[in-house]
């Protein structure tokens, strides 16, 4: 169990201590209509770890109550997913569809005690009736059918005897509820399709909002754990159970923020889009955030169970770094993997004065993996090694080879070039060098000074193998549509050469090609005739990289000169970076990648604390930091910004008290770069307050809906994707100043 106790985990032991429950039940209730992903994860760890801490149980129930979308083979990826991440749902995996009998006995309960009707206005009307936030709704003259009316249609509706959309169910709760959920929900209504499991027995299939509070019931459920968005639905669930009079103890609903990741898509619709449009190669490409993905990728299940464990479970949502995603396989890898060489873009070195061969015995982990064991490399006047690890006309910084330097093989000798050799349009082709052979790796009494090593494959006994290497599906930070997808996602390499111990001894799965990443023997693909590896992930975080700028630095020369061993493992940080870096951690919780990306850089990490200074946000300060700040700091030095740090700490207060949406925030910061002005300054001048009050925004949304009657309709027709295109609109009318989240829940109850 996590040390400090959640506010779920809080509750379920006050329930316990009160005497309310004897045992806990939860329950993780996926609609299998497409691979679990991510966000599902932390769902799963939830639940099943809820019920594992308090020794309850947790059942798995497919909420199957939508026909046309279920399929059997989401179920088959569901179940995988909660064994794979080492949980154990019992003896059963239960559906809803088991229940749709009981379900249907408590409606017709309902519609005896005058709680439910049948009601068949159509559905342009049954929108207008159901009112708008500010108006309350009409009640249709057809909830005065009497109990035998009602009886009578709604056994009908069961035997198929009316068309889809004649009919409904509805409860009879309160057309004037301020909460619109309130407002005479569905309950069932006809859908004539063939479910996965039941076939063709119904005619009509119970709403969500009726089905899983006596899902939930009937399996004696304790706490239905859900995510925010069905805030608004617990007073359904509540009126449900309660007007029916169900025994004690009965379910209560309580809510988390759902996970949302940073470059990541987490919608299964559009997962299923990717699919479907052939953007990837399936549920489970290794760039997928499903489970089946990861898995397939390479990523561990303590990886993904400790990524859950470290975000937490909060009340409200946020956006969590995909960095701290890869910091953890990294760091599980890190402890574990055996350490081969492997060379993926060859370039022949033709060793001169060594004649034969040898083996040279070389340990799989490094002293500071406890684990042992090691192979035998072959060694040869014939090697290759990485193209770029050489260069002519070197940089101010390159330790690898070069004319001038030497390099030393990595677990082997130390070589000086001699000759380089050139196609006719001037490509390297090959390298004449010389080795030294007092200098061999452990027995080295050559005296020469080497900056670094690199790694090598001896030509006879290297195995061609196929390695992909994968980056992030999307370059975009908060994608959207298939536009934002990253091109270079993955690229695949044919001809890489790697160690024959890989394939021979087969010690591992997964491996860390020395200074390359870590990798995994796809699953699926992999023959030892012909090897296939999938990256897993890059030894450093390349994306924060890229924004916070950081050369090969002092620190990091000075340590490859005194140490060789830095190769393939993370530099390690001086005293001070690394007390930084706790201190982010530990004391003002900033994730590891953003800690070790401030800490190590001397300018973000004064112009942080400059910024910390003036506002406690150590969190939103940090974000901009890395990012934003970063990019500016890449050229120049700190008094050479148009921007201070104390203007920083502004533009991050205005985040955090909403005037500004953090979007926007992005937009005023390139302001401030040109213009030097303060972010409320410029807020001001631009009229960039976040707009959060519906009696502003819902007359937009309306007239949004009111140019677009086509889309409306298809809307309405059950196109669900447009969802997207209103908030879309609706935010581009208000030039980004609406607060999104408020427009989404306006834009769904508008066009409900
Ligand atoms: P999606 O929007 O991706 O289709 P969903 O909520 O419709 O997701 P379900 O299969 O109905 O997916 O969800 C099963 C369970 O997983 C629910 O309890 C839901 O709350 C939870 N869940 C889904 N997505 C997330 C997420 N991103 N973070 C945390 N929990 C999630
Ligand atoms: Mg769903």
């Amino acid at each position: 169990m996590s040390e400090s106790k959640d506010f779920l985990r809080s509750i379920v032991e006050e329930d316990l201590k009160s005497g309310k429950y004897k045992e806990v039940i939860t329950r993780f209730p996926p609609e299998p209509n497409g691979f679990p992903h991510i966000g599902h994860a932390k769902s799963i760890c939830i639940n099943f770890g809820i019920a594992s801490d308090y020794n309850g149980h947790c059942n798995l129930r497919m909420d199957d109550t939508n026909p046309t979308k279920e399929e059997t083979k989401y179920v088959e990826a569901l179940k995988d997913a909660v064994q794979w991440l080492g949980f154990d749902w019992g003896k059963n995996v239960y559906y809803t569809s088991d229940y749709f009998q009981k379900i249907y006995n408590y409606a017709v309960e309902l519609i005896k005690m005058g709680k439910a009707y049948v009601d068949s206005v159509d559905e342009e009307q049954m929108r207008e009736y159901r009112g708008t936030v500010t108006e309350a709704g009409k009640r249709s003259e057809y909830a005065n059918r009497t109990v035998e009316e009602n009886l009578e249609l709604f056994e009908k509706m069961k035997n198929g005897e009316f068309k889809d959309g004649e009919h409904v169910l509805r409860a009879k709760i309160d057309m004037g509820a301020a909460n619109m959920k309130l407002r005479d929900p569905l309950l069932y209504r006809i859908r004539h399709v063939n479910h996965h499991r039941t076939g063709d027995e119904w005619s009509i299939y119970p709403m969500y909002d009726f089905a899983h509070c006596l899902s939930d019931y009937i399996e004696g459920v304790t706490h239905s754990i859900c995510t925010l968005e069905f805030e608004n639905n617990r007073d359904i669930y509540n009126w449900v159970l309660d007007t029916l009079g169900l025994e004690l103890p009965r379910p209560y609903q309580h809510e988390f923020a759902r996970l949302g990741i940073n470059y990541t898509v987490m919608s299964k619709r559009k997962l299923l889009e990717l699919v479907e449009e052939g953007k990837v190669s399936g549920w489970d490409d290794p760039r997928m955030p499903t489970i089946a993905g990861y898995k397939r990728r390479g990523y561990t299940k303590e990886s993904i169970l400790n990524f859950c464990d470290q975000i937490g479970i909060a009340k409200a949502n946020s956006m969590v770094d995909v960095a701290q995603l890869e910091f953890c396989i990294r760091d599980d890898l890190n402890t574990k993997v055996p350490r081969v060489l492997t060379v993926l873009d060859p370039l022949k070195v033709t060793i001169v004065n060594y004649e034969g061969s040898e083996v040279i015995d070389a340990p799989y982990y490094p002293h500071d993996v406890p684990k042992e064991g090691s192979r035998d490399i072959p060694f040869s006047n014939e090697i290759y090694i990485e193209r770029d690890d050489f260069n002519e006309n070197p940089p101010k910084g390159y330790f690898r080879l070069t004319p001038e330097q030497p390099v030393r093989l990595r677990h082997g000798f130390i070589i000086s070039c001699k000759e380089v050799i050139k196609d006719e349009t001037g490509k390297v082709v090959e390298l004449k060098v010389e080795y030294h052979a007092d200098s061999k790796s452990g027995s080295d009494t050559s005296g020469i000074k080497v900056k670094s090593a690199i790694q090598w494959v001896s030509a006879k006994e290297a195995i061609k193998a196929e390695v992909r290497v994968y980056d992030r599906l999307y370059a975009n930070e908060a994608p959207e549509s298939l536009e934002d997808l990253n091109s270079s996602s993955l690229t695949v390499i044919k001809d890489a050469l790697i160690e024959p111990a890989i394939v021979t001894e087969k010690i591992d799965e997964r491996f860390q090609f020395e200074r390359q990443g870590y990798f995994y023997a796809d699953p699926i693909d992999y023959t030892d005739e012909k090897p296939v590896f999938n990256k897993i992930v890059g030894l450093k975080d390349s994306w924060g990289k890229k924004t916070a700028p950081k050369q090969e630095s002092k620190t990091e020369s000075k340590k490859q000169a005194k140490n060789e061993q830095v190769v393939g493992t993370e530099v390690a940080m001086s005293d001070e970076q690394q007390a930084l870096f706790d201190k982010y951690t530990s004391e003002l919780k900033l994730n590891a990648e953003v800690s070790n990306i401030i800490a190590r850089d001397e300018k973000l990490s004064s112009f942080y604390a400059d910024a910390l200074a003036e506002l406690n946000s150590p969190v939103g300060i940090a974000n901009i930091v890395v990012t934003e700040v970063a990019r500016e700091l890449k050229e120049k030095e700190a008094n050479e910004l148009n921007f201070t740090a104390k203007q920083v700490s502004q533009l991050v207060k205005m985040v955090d008290d909403k005037t500004i949406s953090s979007k926007i925030a992005k937009q005023v910061f390139e302001e401030m770069v040109k213009s030097g002005d303060n972010p409320d300054k410029i807020v001001e001048a631009k009229g960039l307050v976040q707009i959060s009050d519906p009696s502003v925004i819902s007359p937009i949304i309306a007239e949004v809906i009111e140019k677009n009657p086509d889309n409306v309709e298809k809307f309405k027709a059950g196109n669900n994707k447009l969802l997207g295109f209103f908030v879309g609109q609706v935010l581009k009318a208000t030039g980004g100043k609406a607060n999104p989240q408020v427009v989404n829940k306006l834009v769904a109850q508008a066009l409900k």
